[in-house]
């Protein structure tokens, strides 16, 4: 039954059968494991007639009279409406929420809650939160005819997250109806008893139950923590297992020490520091094993994770296939971005230009090679077919490009050595199209700049073995962040313009690239690229070069002349580098390794839009140089929580700092774990816990070491398998 249909349980209407597929749940098990968000409080539920001034309250009721209207003499936009329940009425106000009247709709029953005040004598809501109730929760508890393992009589009733089509109530119901059928008799604990015993965690049948109808806060508490601990514990599994499986193959061997490839290190123009020399050592003793490494390099934004990369890549591409004294080793490095490639390919010509070795760069635009054949010292634009052809002969040892890299189409000759920069931009999924396209394995370097909590990188790295670039080049100066309120706008230009005029170069980060669309009245009011690239050169910067940037620029790569029309991305960065414009207004695109030594100064406009990591990336693109670093955050913002956010970026001294505070101030659905990380929000929380994500660890491990073929575990090698064929199928 568990892994039936739902529809087969269940009667549904197709608007359910939309909504539930949009939630994934498709089979009885999804609609189990689909927990409530919170836990309402029936004794907190209050009824109209004997609210008073003052009361925080939760009431249900009908709602009525909606409209919307400009208040008093400032003109602020403003909603009202009248609220029943049958005790009594009140009135609601929303200030500055004027679209709420439209997303409800007149007489519709809602669940209303929030502060009661009074004006005039009369009590009104002013600013309530407010959602669509389909009945009166506890009506629904106190039901007569009620399930025996559903929990009536208690005051807690789950509340869902919803979606159209689909209640919170409606879930509820379903879930009970199950209940009803017996869907707990037939379900067995995948988690191996002994763990559960110590970890005192309640076993499934018993959490299921008290995860959708506790009778008391606690019990709840103990389920959410099990489910916590057991998605944990099977990403631990199946992270230990690829681990295991990924080192049971061979790999090529690369006999490389430090002491060879020192003279390529030595023409670096600086020394390295002792982070990356550690770094180095422990990629090259992977490289030495015999087994394909999977190593995670990460380090902060400018710690030199590309040195670290071009000096590995060096080991490889003047290494030969074993047993064979011609062709060399090849090397792909992927980016998530054209700029960036373009950038890295760059970099690698002036680091390899000496060794006389082939270099190709393969983006969504076109190819180019380095040397070309006319002209040394330049890399030539060549076409695609031509391109593919010497990368799968072995002639181009070193291929630089996005995500164009994994297609089909790009066939290596002895791919020993995959990169891949700000590697969460890629997917696990994505990462393994290296290992089919080859007989060999290739070792793998991720590097990311994201820092992330310790326990995330547990987690959802669970796979990889660890580097850390945990120091920062000498002298770098870290910037002076300010937190920019409206009124200091003006000022903070003047100290701008200072700083260009001896020399300086400054971005200007926008949360968008048009303006948004004025009809749509939830759009957000968030300064654009276009519109502030014209303000700032209308009314504030009228004697410097200003240039924009943003995603849907052509990259244009090929094009060696100006084309005389738009402006490739291109064309800005290398204008922007050169000096030529001094503002760059641009998105977040600049945001991941972007390196503009020259450019000093960040302003992030709109910043409470932007996650902390990620301000934190735009800072770093300013942290290149000798010369003081600033970053301006602008905001307006009045919420508190924001802006405790935002002065953390002004104190804390590394990412790995930021993300840590990060972790534990927002909530668990704001750091958006399910679309960055593919963790759920309850995962999310758990990953806040330590002591958790170690137990699970421990626990995967011990397992997958003993018995890596799960063959004493049928239960969870079941589960394991549908997971995966799961991931396969998305
Ligand atoms: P990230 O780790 O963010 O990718 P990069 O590799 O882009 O950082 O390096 C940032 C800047 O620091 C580059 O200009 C690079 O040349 C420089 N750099 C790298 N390593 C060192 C070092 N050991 N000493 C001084 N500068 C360095
Ligand atoms: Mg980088």
């Amino acid at each position: 039954m568990i892994n039936s249909p739902l529809g087969s349980h269940i009667r549904l209407l197709e608007i359910h059968e939309r909504a539930l597929k949009k939630l994934g749940i498709n089979t009885v098990r999804d609609l189990l494991y689909y927990f409530p968000n919170r836990y309402g409080d029936t004794s907190e539920i209050g009824v109209i007639s004997s609210l008073r001034k003052g009361d925080s309250a939760v009431v249900f009721g009908r709602i009525f009279g909606l409209k919307t209207k400009k208040a008093f003499r400032k003109k602020i936009p403003m909603a009202e409406a009248v609220l029943e329940d049958g005790t009594g009425r009140i009135k609601i106000i929303w200030f500055h929420q004027a679209y709420l009247a439209k997303m409800i709709k007149e007489s519709s029953l809602v669940r209303l809650e929030g502060k009661v005040s009074e004006r005039k004598g009369e009590l009104y809501f002013s600013n309530p939160k407010v959602e669509n109730a389909n009945s009166i929760p506890n009506q629904a508890l106190f039901d007569k005819d009620k399930d025996p393992s559903s929990n009536s009589g208690d005051r807690f009733y789950p509340v869902y997250p919803e979606t159209k089509g689909i209640t919170s109530n409606w879930i509820y119901h379903a879930i009970q109806k199950l209940f009803k059928a017996g869907v707990l008799k037939e379900i067995s604990d995948p988690i191996p008893k002994k763990i559960l015993d110590t970890y005192k965690l309640p076993n499934l049948r018993t959490s299921l139950i008290w995860i959708h109808s506790p009778q008391k806060q606690p019990d709840a508490l103990a389920a959410r923590k099990r489910f916590a601990f057991e998605e944990v514990f099977f990403i631990q599994l199946e992270k230990q297992r690829a681990k295991k499986d990924w080192h049971s193959h061979g790999s090529f061997k690369i006999r490389k020490g430090q002491s060879e490839i020192a003279e390529f290190v030595a023409r670096f123009p600086f020394p390295l520091t002792s982070a990356q020399n550690k770094a180095l050592e422990q990629i090259l003793s992977d490289f030495n094993k015999g087994e394909p490494m999977s190593r995670l390099l990460e380090g902060d934004v400018g710690s030199g994770k590309t040195a670290v990369a071009a000096a590995t890549a060096y080991a490889v591409i003047t290494s030969k296939p074993q047993g064979q004294d011609f062709d060399n080793l090849q090397t792909a490095y992927m980016v998530p971005t054209e700029i960036l490639a373009k950038q890295h390919f760059d970099s690698f010509i002036e680091n390899f230009t000496h060794t006389g070795v082939q270099m190709g760069l393969i983006t969504g635009s076109g190819c180019l090679k380095f040397p070309s054949k006319v002209n040394p010292q330049q890399a030539t634009p060549i076409s695609r077919p031509q391109f593919l052809k010497w990368v799968a002969n072995g002639e181009i040892p070193i291929v630089i490009g996005t995500h164009t890299l994994i297609q089909k189409a790009v066939r290596f000759k002895h791919l020993a050595f995959v990169i891949i920069d700000e590697q969460h931009r890629f997917g696990t999924a994505q990462r393994q199209r290296f290992r089919e396209k080859e007989g060999r394995i290739p070792h793998l370097l991720s590097m990311t700049a994201t820092p992330i909590p310790r326990t995330l990188a547990l987690t959802i790295y669970g796979d990889l073995d660890l580097s850390l670039l945990d120091e920062l080049p000498p002298g770098r100066k870290w910037p002076e962040t300010e937190i920019v309120i409206p009124d200091r706008r003006q000022e903070t230009y003047e100290r701008i313009r200072a700083e260009i005029k001896a020399g300086r170069q400054a971005y200007v980060i926008c949360p968008r690239i048009d303006e948004p669309d004025p009809t749509k009245e939830l759009a957000l009011q968030a300064k654009s690229v276009k519109e502030e690239a014209k303000r700032l050169k209308k009314d504030v910067f009228p004697e410097f070069e200003i240039g924009i940037l943003h995603s849907k620029m052509p990259a244009r790569l090929n094009s060696t002349s100006r084309s005389g029309g738009k402006p490739s991305k291109e064309e800005v960065m290398k204008d922007f580098a050169e000096g030529k414009i001094q503002i760059l207004v641009s998105t977040s695109v600049v945001e991941v390794g972007v390196n503009v030594p020259n450019a000093t100064m960040i302003i992030i406009e709109g910043a409470e839009r932007f996650g902390l990591a990620q301000l934190h990336q735009l800072r770093g693109r300013v942290m290149r140089s000798s010369h003081q670093p600033y970053c301006f955050i602008f905001t307006d913002s009045k919420s508190q929580t924001s802006r405790e956010r935002l002065g953390a970026l002004g104190k804390a001294k590394s990412g790995f700092e930021l993300a840590e505070f990060d972790l534990n101030q927002r909530g668990a659905g704001e750091l958006s774990g399910r679309k960055q990380w593919g963790l759920s929000d309850l995962a999310m929380e758990a990953i806040k816990n330590i002591k958790m994500v170690e137990a699970a660890r421990n626990e995967a491990q011990s397992i997958i070491s003993t018995d890596p073929e799960l063959k004493n575990y049928p239960l969870l090698h079941a589960r394991l398998s549908e997971n995966s064929e799961k991931i396969h199928f998305e």
